[in-house]
């Protein structure tokens, strides 16, 4: 079997989830241009814990983990099966230590892209935590342990933004951003291009530009774990590089063998 892509994709507001928008539009295009996957590996921002968690249940509930949005969207369910066969592989493959848990679901960092690209809610999906006290080397590391799953029709996805800071959301700058979110975007997307992993890992050293960009790390980790995903021989492909709301990029990241 050829080995699957992987897949950073930048989910920006949940209304996503419910409009047809460029955003969204690409997204659906992604899923048409990549093989079909037997099995979806999620890290989404959302999920975001103590230690790493595995979810292993059958049937994964939808988790509408957002206030004060139209209803519209609370309607949204996304039933896809789970996989705890994939999941028991995942749990081996993780050389730290990580434990099943179930008390979360798919997230709308999952759901809101999902929708669009796998309608039919045919694909299994399950997600991975987060640990918000790992550094970005683990999380990377985490990243690289997973790889061999794109050998077995896994596709490892996670749902971040590389800029995502609400507290500076500018309801005035409609598709577009502050200086220094293009600046921290094109930043990271220069070293995805050219794999300068560790420059990206080293983040911070960009100073206030990385701590406007990356007030939380919560939405920039999930990238790390598909650039670990990653490998030389990968074309990687850039789609949606654009800002939103001032404080907010959208830019997905895809590597193709
Ligand atoms: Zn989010």
């Amino acid at each position: 079997m050829s080995k699957m892509p992987v897949l950073f994709v930048g989910h920006g507001s949940p209304m996503n989830a419910i409009e047809d928008n460029d955003y969204s539009r690409t997204w659906r295009n992604i899923a048409e241009r990549i093989p079909k996957p037997d099995v979806i590996l999620s890290v989404s921002a959302h999920w975001y814990t103590k230690g790493t968690r595995i979810m292993s249940e059958e049937k994964p509930k939808t988790i509408h983990d957002f206030y004060g949005f139209p209803r519209k969207l609370y309607e949204v369910i996304y039933d896809a099966p789970g996989s705890p066969q994939m999941a028991k592989v995942v749990k081996e493959l993780i050389s730290r230590e990580t434990v099943y848990d179930n008390s979360w679901g798919i997230d709308h960092g999952t759901w809101s892209i999902l929708v669009h690209m796998y309608p039919d809610r045919d694909v299994p999906v399950f997600q991975v935590s987060i640990d918000a006290d790992a550094p970005p080397e683990e999380h990377y590391k985490i990243g690289k342990e997973l790889r061999t799953l794109r050998e077995q029709g896994v596709l490892i996805f996670a749902s971040g933004n590389v800029v995502h800071n609400l507290r500076l959301v500018d309801w005035h700058q409609i598709n577009k951003g502050f200086d220094w979110a293009y600046e921290f975007d094109d930043y990271i997307c220069d070293n995805i291009l050219n794999r300068n992993h560790e420059k990206i890992l080293k983040y911070n050293e960009l100073g206030d530009i990385a701590k406007l960009a990356v007030p939380t790390p919560d939405h920039f980790y999930p990238l790390l774990y598909t650039l670990g995903a990653s490998d030389e021989n990968d074309k990687v492909s850039v789609h949606n590089k654009a800002c939103e709301l001032g404080s907010l990029t959208m830019t997905a990241y895809l590597w193709e063998q």
